[in-house]
């Protein structure tokens, strides 16, 4: 295996898919269904199929590479990530996983197909739910797991609806069912990913194995106030939803603290209507993530939230609705992979440690009903989700060594 010519390819095509952003010279921006990743997809299949794979688009808009293996009712191995980004985000969160499986792909090829199981490289179609504040749409959809209702309910900030979305994007959205996949036919899926943190930067190993996935729950809560003047309605008649939202908001952070285990909790949105410096506000919607390797942690706080709402509401008149956005279970990945993927890091030599992940994935998604594993590679100061974002490629290629290991082992 010639590390270089998989470093030097690496390097190539996530330079190459740079390119596909909405905001030039300002990190990348690919949101799902727009013309950027539109074109990235298109790129991405020809990528596929230089590597030799047999390439399809399913009907959720993820992009599908297949390398048949000799026995191919056997089921099947899965590697792959997303390739849409935030906003102002950066190269490498979801394109290194895809791209990591198209050179194993390239390596198998290379080697003389030495698979018997089909080995399938997939990208995955808005894993980071910034359009729709859903997330995990192309893992969940190849589950089964999006319903018709789904792609009516979640709209974007212009108000189109996923279904809208996908109809502009060539796609059916009532062909949707059809994405799904029989599970029965698929052994494994492995995901490359950046660990987004700056645990593996700072203590120089030169992979992360992940034991686990932190699950999340992700809610837009709106209150609901009376707008009236600031000036002359009396303190005690007035049905302000800015105060009654403040108060919650200022003890999410607290009861997070409080729960350790890695529990952490979000609110990155707030929005205020009408808005005005003078006028009592009427509306306040704020966003909520809560995380946790302990479900019960998540739980609690959601809960702790809607009483001091109920609490705080009941002070002033005011009315709220929480609208649930996403909720994943934490999910332990598999034991079994992850000791063999230690034996191929002391083999090749590579140091690493196993680690939590606090950020969600398609395999968090994947992994609550496939066997699942990650391997993350480092992220230079820990940086992600921002222009600066950056991950040696020659780590990447790491990771790819031995999860083509892996993907030997078993056959
Ligand atoms: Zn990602």
């Amino acid at each position: 295996m010639n590390m270089e010519t998989i470093t030097d390819n690496l390097k190539k095509n996530l330079r190459v898919l740079h390119q596909y952003t909405a905001t030039p010279g300002d990190g990348t921006t690919r949101l799902p269904f727009t013309k950027e990743a539109r074109a990235a997809v298109n790129h991405i299949r020809i990528m596929m199929e230089e590597a030799g794979l047999e390439v399809r688009e399913d009907e959720a808009g993820n992009i599908i590479g297949l390398l048949k293996g000799a026995e191919p009712s056997l089921p099947a191995i899965v590697a792959g990530s997303h390739f849409d980004t935030v906003t102002n985000g950066g190269d490498f969160d979801g394109l290194a996983g895809i791209m990591t499986g198209i050179e194993i792909a390239r390596l198998f090829k290379q080697e003389g197909a030495p698979l018997k199981r089909n080995f399938i490289v997939i990208g995955f179609c808005d894993e980071e739910g910034m359009r729709f504040g859903t997330g995990y749409f192309g893992s969940k959809s190849i589950l089964g797991q999006v319903t018709q209702e789904d792609l009516r309910h979640y709209k974007d900030k212009d108000d189109i609806s996923i279904y809208e979305a996908m109809k502009g994007y060539g796609l059916v959205p009532e062909n949707l069912p059809r994405a799904a996949w029989d599970l029965k036919t698929i052994r494994a899926f492995i995901e490359m990913h950046i660990e987004q943190g700056p645990i593996l930067y700072q203590s120089g190993e030169e992979l992360g194995l992940v034991e686990c996935i932190v699950g999340i729950q992700r809610y837009i809560v709106t209150v609901r106030g009376r707008s009236d003047h600031a000036g002359t309605t009396p303190m005690d008649m007035r049905i302000d939803a800015v105060e009654a939202a403040s108060q919650v908001i200022a003890k999410i952070p607290g009861w997070a603290r409080k729960k350790g285990e890695g529990t952490v909790a979000t609110t990155g949105f707030i929005k205020v209507i009408p808005g005005g410096m003078n006028i009592v506000a009427e509306e306040v919607q704020f966003s909520v993530d809560v995380r946790s390797r302990n479900k019960a942690s998540i739980e609690d706080i959601v809960a702790k939230i809607r009483d001091s709402l109920d609490e705080a509401c009941r002070r002033n008149g005011a009315t709220y609705t929480m609208d649930n956005k996403l909720t994943i279970t934490p999910v332990d990945l598999s034991r079994d992979m992850l000791a063999r993927l230690e034996n191929h890091c002391k083999s090749r030599g590579y140091t690493w440690r196993r680690m939590i992940s606090g950020a969600g994935h398609d395999a968090l998604a994947v992994g609550q009903v496939l066997d699942t594993v990650m391997v993350f590679a480092p992220s230079k100061d820990g940086r992600s989700h921002c222009p600066v974002e950056w991950t040696e490629y020659g780590d990447i290629a790491k990771a790819a060594a031995v999860i083509h290991d892996l993907i030997l082992e078993m056959q």
